[in-house]
Protein backbone atom coordinates (compact mmCIF):
# COMPACT_ATOMS: atom_id res chain seq x y z
CA UNK A 1 0.00 0.00 0.00
CA UNK A 2 1.44 3.40 -1.08
CA UNK A 3 0.27 7.08 0.57
CA UNK A 4 0.81 10.14 -0.85
CA UNK A 5 1.72 12.24 1.03
CA UNK A 6 -0.53 15.17 1.40
CA UNK A 7 2.59 17.73 2.41
CA UNK A 8 4.83 16.93 0.14
CA UNK A 9 3.34 14.00 -2.22
CA UNK A 10 6.06 11.73 -1.73
CA UNK A 11 5.04 8.10 -2.14
CA UNK A 12 5.60 6.41 1.12
CA UNK A 13 4.59 2.55 2.09
CA UNK A 14 5.63 4.14 6.09
CA UNK A 15 3.00 5.61 9.01
CA UNK A 16 5.73 8.70 8.67
CA UNK A 17 6.26 10.45 5.46
CA UNK A 18 10.29 9.11 4.51
CA UNK A 19 10.82 13.14 3.51
CA UNK A 20 8.70 15.42 5.37
CA UNK A 21 7.98 13.30 8.86
CA UNK A 22 4.89 13.99 8.63
CA UNK A 23 2.39 11.60 10.72
CA UNK A 24 0.40 9.62 8.00
CA UNK A 25 -1.55 7.00 10.05
CA UNK A 26 -4.36 8.22 9.89
CA UNK A 27 -4.14 8.08 6.14
CA UNK A 28 -2.57 4.53 6.79
CA UNK A 29 -5.57 3.32 8.94
CA UNK A 30 -8.43 4.64 6.55
CA UNK A 31 -6.39 2.79 3.56
CA UNK A 32 -6.41 -0.41 5.67
CA UNK A 33 -10.26 -0.14 6.48
CA UNK A 34 -11.03 0.34 2.64
CA UNK A 35 -8.63 -3.32 1.88
CA UNK A 36 -11.10 -4.89 4.53
CA UNK A 37 -14.15 -3.70 2.97
CA UNK A 38 -12.08 -4.80 -0.56
CA UNK A 39 -11.67 -7.80 0.83
CA UNK A 40 -14.87 -8.71 2.31
CA UNK A 41 -16.56 -7.73 -0.67
CA UNK A 42 -14.38 -10.10 -2.94
CA UNK A 43 -15.41 -13.16 -0.68
CA UNK A 44 -18.67 -11.95 -0.70
CA UNK A 45 -18.97 -11.82 -4.68
CA UNK A 46 -17.10 -15.62 -4.46
CA UNK A 47 -20.30 -16.76 -3.12
CA UNK A 48 -22.50 -14.57 -5.18
CA UNK A 49 -23.31 -12.56 -2.77
CA UNK A 50 -24.17 -9.55 -4.90
CA UNK A 51 -25.88 -7.04 -2.81
CA UNK A 52 -23.82 -7.60 0.36
CA UNK A 53 -20.20 -7.11 -2.29
CA UNK A 54 -22.12 -4.19 -3.52
CA UNK A 55 -22.63 -2.80 0.13
CA UNK A 56 -19.07 -3.16 0.93
CA UNK A 57 -17.45 -1.75 -2.46
CA UNK A 58 -19.77 1.40 -1.84
CA UNK A 59 -18.23 2.24 1.72
CA UNK A 60 -14.40 1.40 0.49
CA UNK A 61 -15.40 4.06 -2.25
CA UNK A 62 -16.42 6.59 0.31
CA UNK A 63 -13.15 5.64 1.92
CA UNK A 64 -11.61 6.34 -1.94
CA UNK A 65 -12.69 5.93 -4.89
CA UNK A 66 -10.17 4.18 -7.28
CA UNK A 67 -9.95 2.36 -10.65
CA UNK A 68 -10.05 -1.06 -8.38
CA UNK A 69 -13.04 -0.15 -6.50
CA UNK A 70 -14.73 0.90 -9.60
CA UNK A 71 -14.47 -1.71 -11.31
CA UNK A 72 -15.45 -4.70 -9.38
CA UNK A 73 -18.30 -2.35 -8.08
CA UNK A 74 -19.51 -2.50 -12.29
CA UNK A 75 -19.10 -6.45 -12.13
CA UNK A 76 -21.19 -6.53 -8.75
CA UNK A 77 -24.26 -4.67 -10.91
CA UNK A 78 -23.65 -6.48 -14.08
CA UNK A 79 -24.43 -9.77 -12.41
CA UNK A 80 -27.03 -8.38 -10.38
CA UNK A 81 -28.48 -7.24 -14.05
CA UNK A 82 -27.87 -3.48 -13.51
CA UNK A 83 -27.36 -2.83 -17.05
CA UNK A 84 -27.03 0.72 -17.01
CA UNK A 85 -25.53 1.23 -13.37
CA UNK A 86 -22.88 -1.24 -14.46
CA UNK A 87 -21.62 0.87 -17.61
CA UNK A 88 -21.91 4.39 -15.60
CA UNK A 89 -19.08 3.02 -12.91
CA UNK A 90 -17.24 1.71 -15.19
CA UNK A 91 -13.70 2.80 -14.49
CA UNK A 92 -12.00 4.90 -17.45
CA UNK A 93 -8.10 5.31 -18.40
CA UNK A 94 -5.51 3.08 -17.07
CA UNK A 95 -5.47 1.46 -12.90
CA UNK A 96 -3.01 3.23 -11.24
ZN1 LIG B 1 5.73 14.37 3.31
Amino acid sequence: MTIACPCCKASNTAATCRRCKADLSLLAGIEANRGFHIAVAKRFAADERWPEAERHLRRAGTLRTGFDVNGLLSAVLLHQGRYAEALATLPEGEPS
